[in-house]
């Protein structure tokens, strides 16, 4: 079995990140008996000074091309001042909405040797802490019409929330097939005492769970959902919710982690092609220095072979080696906290030889 990737390494710290990645995938590869034909292409600031555009066509069909898309990160100081539409962020909604890309999947875990990087008291996060963000990522306010007027009050501004029944049952159903995959336990999040597109929301969500009578599913309004997720975390696994409150949602979940440089993510559309990422960006002041923490994107590339690929054996094996890497006592600077701090290359070859044995 051949699959094909794409791989944007990108800037900054993306290039030496990816390396590492690309090694963690060949090592998985490797011992599950498939193999990767990997295809780099350009986005991003390097696009910019290359192609003078953030997103050259031939990476949309690279990547349409591709069984999944492998990401570092964009982005830099050196492209700060141009117009919006050129700037290396402009590639990055660019690929998301040429590949149709309407879920984001974030997990939060705090690894236990880590607990010490959580912002909350020991006693919230005895339970561990191990959730699936599911955010809508292509609807709902970010998308819907908005306007400035003059009222009778002076200037004002809208923005509307909209989502159809569609767009809400094919989330929903990320959320659940999600939930199958894990303990079969969903959150669906909403603020359907106050707002119609959540009602909406609610009804079709509670339609859709007829269809998966194997996942207990709740709703919880978004105010209890972000108080919750700092008073009892362990009580969600997979969340599914809208564009605009998983995006703060998700922000809160990793922050509960500690450590931005262990957070993957993946982007999902209609079929198994999907865009996986770390959750940090391309973090110019450490770039080209060793300094890097890969994990976040080799657990991207671990959520690559989980759900593009459909390889969860070596999905697993990569997430062991990464939590045994963490268990020996290996740290990068960025989670060092005091020890001694190994580099990227290092920390990209302990997880390779842990693939290989774990
Ligand atoms: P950042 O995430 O790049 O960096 C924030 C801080 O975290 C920095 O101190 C950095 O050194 C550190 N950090 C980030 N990732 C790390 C890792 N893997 N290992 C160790 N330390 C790490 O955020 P920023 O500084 O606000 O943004 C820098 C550039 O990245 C900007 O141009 C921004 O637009 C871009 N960006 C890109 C993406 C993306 O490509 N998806 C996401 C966010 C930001």
């Amino acid at each position: 079995m051949n699959y094909n990737i794409a791989v944007i390494r990108g800037d900054g710290i993306g290039p030496e990140i990816v390396t590492e990645a690309v090694r963690a995938l060949d090592a998985a590869a490797k011992r599950f008996g498939f193999s990767l034909t990997y295809r780099d292409v350009p986005m991003g600031g390097c696009a910019i000074d290359e192609f003078g555009t953030p997103l050259p066509k031939d990476t949309v069909s690279v990547c349409k091309d591709s069984d999944a898309v492998l990401l570092g990160a964009v982005g830099g100081p050196k492209w700060e001042t141009l117009p919006g539409h050129l700037r290396p962020e402009a590639g990055l909604l660019g690929i998301r909405a040429a590949l149709g890309l309407y879920a984001n999947l974030r997990p939060a875990v705090l690894f236990d040797p880590l607990r010490d990087a959580c912002p909350l008291k020991p006693e919230i996060v005895s339970g561990g802490l191990d959730i699936l963000m599911v955010r809508e990522l292509t609807g709902g306010i970010y998308f819907g019409e908005r306007g400035r007027s003059t009222g009778e009050r002076g200037e004002e501004a809208y923005d509307t929330e909209r989502y159809s029944t569609f767009e809400i049952e094919r989330i929903g159903r990320i959320g659940f097939e999600s939930a199958r995959k894990r303990s079969k336990k969903l959150t669906s999040v909403d603020k359907a005492n106050v707002l119609e597109s959540s009602r909406l929301w609610r009804e079709t969500m509670h339609r859709l769970a007829k269809e998966y009578p194997d996942v207990a599913c709740d709703d919880m309004l978004v105010d209890n959902a972000a108080m919750q997720l700092v008073r009892n975390p362990a009580r969600f696994d997979v969340v599914v919710t809208s564009n605009l409150f998983g995006d703060i949602l998700s922000d809160e979940a990793s922050m509960i982690t500690g450590s931005i440089g262990m957070l993957p993510s993946a982007s999902l559309g209609g079929g198994t092609l999907g865009l996986y990422e770390p959750i940090h960006g391309s973090a110019p002041d450490i770039a080209g220095t060793d300094a890097a923490n890969p994990l976040a994107t080799i657990l991207s590339a671990a959520m690559l072979l989980r759900y593009s690929l459909n390889q969860p054996q070596a999905a697993d094996a990569i997430d062991r080696a990464v939590a045994k890497a963490l268990d020996e006592g290996y740290r990068t600077a960025d989670i060092a906290a005091g020890r001694r701090a190994i580099g990227t290359r290092e920390m990209g070859k302990i997880v390779c030889r842990l693939i290989e044995t774990t």
